[in-house]
């Protein structure tokens, strides 16, 4: 049993509270990790002997982000699209039908290697635990294809074979292979099922069904919801005590006391709302009625092809009325609530004795500088499960 004391932590940030307004920063601290979990969290003057030793030098110590809305699993991308919707042509769902034709046609090998590709980037800016979804094949083999793709990269994997209909298939049909063969399918693979609940992909009644499908399989749910107008999607996914709906730009007053009084997570995605030039989600009244959040990048090659963390909590801090440890909290814990990994031996999102060893450095003595120094890449190094990822810069 090997011990490792990290030492020299200007400011480190926990997450062992309950909620985001708890202040639990420890001020000149240290830890120590030993089989990949923490051992020790202290004051650096009282830090314990170990066997080897890590002097961060005065830097901010966190939870690696956990990064809970991805759609990794793709082919080719969508540049053009961006640029004509920059130009001022307004997003629609229809541009996923472009990256279901590149992906039907690449090999397994390609959507692995892409994604791996996009966790490794998402990895060197401080992310440490990673979902990702299917979404992109629409056809019972391509889907099953890439739940398995997605089980190979990522840490939680969701079904959304209910992301829009296929062109040139009738509804009716659609649904039921999404609820029937396909869900059989692809349900050893995935942990959550999802559906994409909005104009020009599927209603409220189409997207009850194939939630309840999937819980029906032993799935745990989640949402697309309310991205670009009053879909009704945040209600339903309160009703059916979904672990998350994700968007949420469009909030009545009615959606907004329904996730209040409920246990399901709001997953806001400010890369997505710059990269679509949508109105960003109303987060400081989620938060002010005692709603929980979460912030994820939602990286995808049509609406938000960026895996930093750290740009999507410096957003949601600049324009969406948060404060830094609001955006930290709900990048982190809110984030692990959300798929279920908030607490238990395989909680993610804090570091608290005996949890896993998941943590990143910043080149910047306290986490407000992930907003104060907007863009600019601060992730030092990353430890995930206490072991340091190779690729971070040495420097102490
Ligand atoms: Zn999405």
């Amino acid at each position: 049993m090997t011990a490792q004391l990290i030492t020299g932590i200007s400011e480190l940030t926990t997450q062992a509270a309950e909620t985001s307004h708890d202040d639990d920063r420890l001020l000149d601290a240290a830890l120590v990790i030993e089989n990949g979990r923490i051992s020790w969290i202290g004051p650096a003057a009282e830090a314990p002997a170990a066997d080897t030793s890590v002097d961060v030098g005065g830097r901010a110590v966190l939870p690696g982000w956990v990064d809970t809305h991805t759609h990794l699993i793709f082919a080719g991308d969508r540049a053009a699209e961006f640029e004509a919707r920059i130009a001022g042509q307004r997003y629609a769902a229809g541009g996923i039908a472009t990256t279901m034709a590149a992906t039907r046609s690449a090999t397994s090998a390609d959507l692995i290697g892409n994604a791996r590709r996009l966790r490794r980037e998402a990895e060197a800016q401080g992310t440490t635990f990673l979902e990702t979804k299917t979404g992109y094949g629409l056809d019972l083999a391509s889907e099953l294809r890439s739940a398995q793709a997605a089980a190979e990269v990522a840490d939680v994997v969701t079904y959304l074979g209910a992301h829009v209909v296929p062109p040139g298939l009738d509804r009716r049909d659609y649904l039921d292979l999404v609820t029937g063969p396909m869900l059989a399918a692809v349900s050893p693979h995935v942990d959550f099922i999802d559906a994409f609940c909005e104009t020009g992909a599927f209603d409220v009644e189409e997207s009850h069904e194939v939630l309840l499908a999937g819980r029906a399989a032993g799935l745990g749910l989640r949402l697309h919801g309310n991205q670009l107008g009053f879909s009704g999607g945040v209600r339903l996914a309160v009703e059916l005590g979904c672990a998350s709906v994700d968007h949420c730009n469009h909030l009545e007053e009615a959606d907004i006391d329904a996730l209040a009084g409920s246990g399901t997570v709001a997953t806001l995605l400010p890369a997505c709302d710059l990269s679509t030039r949508e109105p960003f989600p109303p987060a400081r009244r989620l938060l002010d009625a005692g709603a929980h959040i979460a912030l994820a990048s939602n990286c995808n090659p049509g609406t938000s092809y960026t895996t930093s963390m750290p740009f999507s909590v410096a957003t949601a801090v600049l324009q969406m009325g948060l404060t830094v440890r609001e955006a930290v909290w709900a990048a982190t814990r809110g984030a692990a609530r959300s798929v279920g990994r908030e607490h238990g031996p395989d909680a993610v999102g804090s570091l608290t004795i005996g949890g896993r060893a998941d943590l990143q450095v910043l080149d910047a003595p306290s986490v407000a500088h992930l907003a104060y120094r907007p863009g600019v890449s601060l992730c030092l190094a990353t430890w995930t499960e206490g072991v340091r990822a190779a690729r971070t810069q040495p420097g102490f």
